[in-house]
């Protein structure tokens, strides 16, 4: 039996949790939405995967947010 990632860092690289949301008043999720938006404009889906990645690492380390699972996964 091989080692599985925890289901939700699995989730998170397979796309299926929900995109992650900016906290107001916080200038580094600004810096991660807009870099989203620029990647995405690019069509670099693999690069937005990147990105949603490390910006749910700074949503649960500064701002408590634990990341969700999507329903339908
Ligand atoms: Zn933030």
């Amino acid at each position: 039996m091989s080692q599985e990632p925890a289901p939700s860092i699995a989730a998170a690289v397979r796309g299926e949790l929900l995109p992650p949301e900016a906290q107001p008043g916080c200038s580094d999720c600004q810096r991660f939405r807009t870099l989203e938006r620029i990647v995405l404009a690019n069509d670099d889906e693999s690069f937005a995967v990147d990105v949603r990645i490390l910006w749910r690492e700074h949503l649960a380390e500064l701002h408590g947010l634990a990341p969700s699972v999507s329903p339908a996964a």
